[in-house]
């Protein structure tokens, strides 16, 4: 999609410090990190929110997620813990319209979020 950001970031148009790349999957390093470890997890393909996945999309999906722990797991966090959230719409917080996984490690992680 022309004005994604995060399109944008999968065709080299903006930079990113991107970690892991395939076909179907790009992680890359967060602009404004949240704790000492975090990374966002993106399909290629332009998917606007959670909200909008389909039944068909639930590999692609399934992908996000072992990426991220396998990101997690190669900086030492198997062990300490990680936390995966994805943010969905307005009062979720999620600012980028096209779905991302947020992979954050490094600290103390409070609970309930926000
Ligand atoms: P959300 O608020 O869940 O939609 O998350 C969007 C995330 O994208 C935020 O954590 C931002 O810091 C991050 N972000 C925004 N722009 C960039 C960028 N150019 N490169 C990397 N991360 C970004
Ligand atoms: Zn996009």
């Amino acid at each position: 999609m022309t004005d994604c950001l995060f399109c944008k970031i999968r065709e080299g148009r903006i930079p990113a410090a991107i970690t892991y790349r395939d076909e179907e999957v790009i992680a890359f390093k967060d602009i404004s990190p949240k704790a000492p470890f975090h990374q966002l997890v993106i399909p290629t393909q332009h998917i606007a929110s959670l909200a909008d996945a389909q039944a068909a999309q639930a590999g692609l999906l399934g992908r996000l997620l072992i990426v991220g722990t396998e990101l997690a797991r190669a900086a030492g966090y198997g062990e300490r813990g990680f936390r995966v959230v994805m943010n969905a719409g307005p009062e979720a917080g999620q600012s980028v319209a096209h779905v991302h996984l947020h992979v954050l490690a490094g600290r103390t992680l409070a609970w309930p979020p926000g």
